[in-house]
């Protein structure tokens, strides 16, 4: 099948397993293998004879990474059940992994609950994470045992008491999501004084809360913000149980990144044991922090211009590559990235930095990915470029734009003999 190639590669084996815990180590032998699986498929297109779509662009995911990821969770946050984000990145042997490894998931729509039930998964195991719902959805989430959902104003409240009285809900709350990248308390979240009021109205309407969420923003820099938000969600516990509610579920939301991981955690843990000490049960909903690092994208360029950059004459180039904006760089408009191109190959070679302004095929000039940027060697059409940390928010909100398709390929690879067993490869 298409999408699920899947390389079967012994040298995985020689990759020490170390369980995350020094993962430069096993990060750098990740992505020497991940650029040789890269050089091998495009040495299979020839570009010059190949049919139309051979040469598009295509991914390399390394679910090893996926697995590192999740034994460093354990490692530094165990206490918090991870209840993956899916719509971050709905890759389904990414979701079959998780599965594996016994995390949850944050499901927001009904093809997003059905996605993950699809690959076994109780319905115990997933959250329905969105403040907002569609009724139609609610009452599906009911039909097929999804109980637990959030939350944060009164005419959901009424919806819910429509359509699925029983529901085990969750009140999220606002948090100070302004050090984040992809901010949301201006959608979503009751604030502290409204608290009390919803809460005064589930137990009027006899709905069964059970918990608190909040998330402090998707790329969060601050690692101080759990501590506030964890603060506040004690505050609406206290409020909670004079309304008689016996609150015992905490969720603290995504927004953790790989490179702050650690730090972020232990201000986390302590605020928990601050204020959480006993008692209840903490999850978690991280995107970002579990596919960001897993998939490679690589790309073709399909078209150049020569064009000055100095006034002493120096010359550069315009690249035009086979996806942009519009498709598996939606990132950089829906989540504020950089991505940052790499050489994959170059016929002509050389060391010269040189510069570049690189482009997406679509006829719009808003298609750009990256202004200004210098790499070694003057490239040509038919090279190829790659970029690391394609794995959130990507592919999901790519579009058909120009005729251009939305599901490229994906190689799948596993440098961790764990992943490896565990889904079969
Ligand atoms: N939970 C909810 C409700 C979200 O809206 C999001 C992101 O949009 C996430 C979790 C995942 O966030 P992140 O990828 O920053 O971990």
């Amino acid at each position: 099948e298409k999408e699920t190639t899947i390389i079967n590669d012994s040298k995985v084996e020689l990759i020490d397993n170390n369980h995350g815990v020094e993962s430069d180590v096993t990060g750098f032998a990740s992505k020497a293998l991940v650029q040789r699986v890269l050089k091998e498929q495009i040495a299979r297109v020839d570009v010059d004879t190949c049919e139309p779509g051979e040469e598009d662009a295509f991914y390399v995911a390394d679910l090893g990474e996926v697995y590192r990821q999740h034994l460093r969770w354990k490692l530094n946050l165990s206490r918090v059940k991870p209840f993956y984000a899916v719509k971050c990145n709905p890759d389904r042997e990414v979701l079959r992994l998780l599965a594996k490894m016994g995390t949850g998931f944050d499901c927001a729509s009904r093809a997003e609950i059905d996605l993950v039930l699809s690959l076994g998964v109780p319905p115990s195991r997933i959250i329905y994470a969105q403040p907002c719902k569609t009724k139609s959805y609610l009452r599906y989430a009911r039909n097929v045992g999804v109980t637990q959902m959030t939350f944060d104003n009164g005419d959901e409240l009424r919806k819910i008491k429509d359509c699925f009285p029983d529901a085990e809900l969750v009140l999220r709350i606002l948090t100070d999501d302004s050090a984040s990248l992809c901010r949301f308390s201006a959608k979503y979240g009751a604030s502290l004084e409204d608290a009390a009021e919803l809460l005064h109205r589930a137990r009027e309407l006899d709905l069964n809360v059970i918990g608190v969420s909040f998330h402090i923003g998707s790329g969060a820099s601050d690692p101080c913000s759990f501590g506030k938000a964890v603060k506040d969600a004690r505050y609406v516990f206290d409020q909670a149980a004079g309304f008689g509610y016996d609150l015992k579920l905490l969720d603290v939301g995504g927004g953790f990144v790989d490179e702050t991981f650690e730090v972020f955690a232990g201000n986390l843990n302590e605020a928990l044991e601050e204020y959480f000490p006993h008692n209840v049960n903490v999850i978690a909903e991280p995107g970002r922090y579990y596919v960001a690092t897993a998939f490679t994208l690589a790309t073709h360029v399909i078209a150049r211009r020569e064009v000055s950059v100095d006034r002493e004459g120096g010359k550069g180039y315009m690249l035009y590559l086979n996806d942009g904006v519009y498709g598996n760089f939606s990132n950089i408009i829906f989540d504020h990235q950089h991505p940052v191109p790499q050489v994959l190959s170059a016929a002509a070679g050389g060391d010269k930095m040189v510069e570049y302004s690189i482009w997406g095929p679509t006829c719009d000039g808003i298609d750009v990915i990256a202004d200004r940027y210098f790499l070694p060697g003057v490239l040509d059409i038919g090279d190829w470029l790659f970029f690391e940390n394609m794995g959130a928010y990507t592919k999901c909100s790519a579009t058909r734009f120009n005729g251009f398709k939305d599901d490229h390929e994906v190689i799948y690879i596993s440098s961790e003999p764990g992943a490896s067993a565990l889904l079969g490869y």
